[in-house]
């Protein structure tokens, strides 16, 4: 029977499945160090599930026969991809189910931020509304104004949707190679880094996390950026230099930020939960019920497909069939 190492949390019914045809393995980081868990479970797998491990060198090194690691997830920048191609170990992932999702929480921080949604909800229960508000409560519009988004992806471009058919702003987006078919269906015009930070109102992070993302956004960035300028990050937060958004928060450089991803996860303290102009989430921009399913299931069937000879529909490194 083969055999299934499962590395995190999975949805009940996709874990029955696979315990119906395979011998399953579920690492708990409560028994103890979790990569040392990983070095002795790998030995004789033939296929890992699960997401938010790193998985390199170190802990797979073992692996004898591991045909497949399936990430529930998009991103896989906890996979080190050159040496799973050394190794012609395949990862796929779950693109696509968890766009909408995603872009609608990158657009719930955009709100919020800019209209102090989560501050204005504490002083009001705290029974700070003694009077009629102050300027101290006002926060910036949002309608008509105009969104950067960097990296337009999938993602990217979902969250340039609802900006565009929602809320009648002008686009401007940056990637690396420009997407005309996407660009010319929501108007949005192409521009380099530095001009989009200088002209968006709204500056939205949707980049995959890359050599060429990691740290993309730092002092410098920030300095280029307006001062009624929202800044939210939903890619990851290693694509930012969270020294330098901090002090651009201090320092009134930009009115507010929105974020969902950190440096380091999960984040337990920081010096972005003293300021009053961040609304931060705990990484949950694909976190709905439907949502999650969706992504297991997917991770699922490419997991079967692996190992059952087929070549998986979503692959991160596709060059081994
Ligand atoms: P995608 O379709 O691959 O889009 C990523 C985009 O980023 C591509 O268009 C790429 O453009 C662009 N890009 C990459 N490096 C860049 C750089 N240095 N400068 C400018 N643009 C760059 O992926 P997606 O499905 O939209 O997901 C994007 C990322 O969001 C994922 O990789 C993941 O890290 C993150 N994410 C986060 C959550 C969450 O819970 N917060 C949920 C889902 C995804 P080029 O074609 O020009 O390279």
């Amino acid at each position: 029977m083969k055999k299934v190492v499962v590395f995190s949390q999975i949805d009940q019914d996709v874990l029955e499945r696979l315990q119906q045809n395979y011998q399953v393995v579920i690492l708990n980081p409560k028994l103890g160090d979790i990569n040392a868990q990983i070095r002795q479970e790998v030995i004789d797998a033939d296929a890992m599930i699960g997401s938010g491990r790193l998985l390199n060198e170190s802990n797979l090194a073992p692996a004898q026969q591991l045909k497949i690691i399936s990430t529930v997830s998009v991103g896989y920048d906890n996979y080190d991809v050159n040496y799973l191609n050394q190794r012609k170990i395949w990862l796929s992932n779950t693109p696509h189910v968890l766009t909408e999702t995603t872009a609608d929480l990158a657009f719930s921080l955009l709100m919020s931020a800019a209209r102090k949604i989560p501050q204005l909800d504490t002083w009001t229960k705290q029974g700070q509304w003694q009077k009629t508000i102050s300027t101290e409560q006002f926060g910036v519009d949002i309608f008509g104004k105009t969104l950067g988004i960097i990296g337009l992806g999938h993602i990217g471009a979902a969250i340039a949707r609802r900006g565009f058919y929602g809320f009648n702003m002008d686009i401007l987006y940056h990637s690396r190679r420009e997407k005309i078919e996407v660009a010319q269906s929501l108007n949005a015009q192409y521009r380099e880094l530095d001009d989009l930070l200088q002209q968006s109102d709204f500056i939205v992070v949707a980049v995959d996390l890359n050599v060429e993302s990691k740290q993309l956004i730092g002092a410098e960035q920030f300095d280029l950026m307006q001062k009624h300028a929202v800044f939210v990050n939903i890619a990851r937060g290693s694509v930012v230099d969270e020294h330098a958004l901090i002090k651009a928060l201090q320092n009134n450089k930009i009115f507010a930020a929105g974020l969902d991803v950190y440096a380091k996860e999960p984040l337990q303290s920081s010096a972005l939960f003293e300021l009053p102009n961040i609304v931060t989430t705990p990484h949950i921009g694909s976190a709905t019920a439907q949502t999650r399913k969706k992504m297991v299931q997917l991770a699922y069937q490419n997991l079967v497909d692996a190992l059952e000879n087929k070549t998986p529909r979503y692959l991160v490194n596709p060059n081994f069939k």
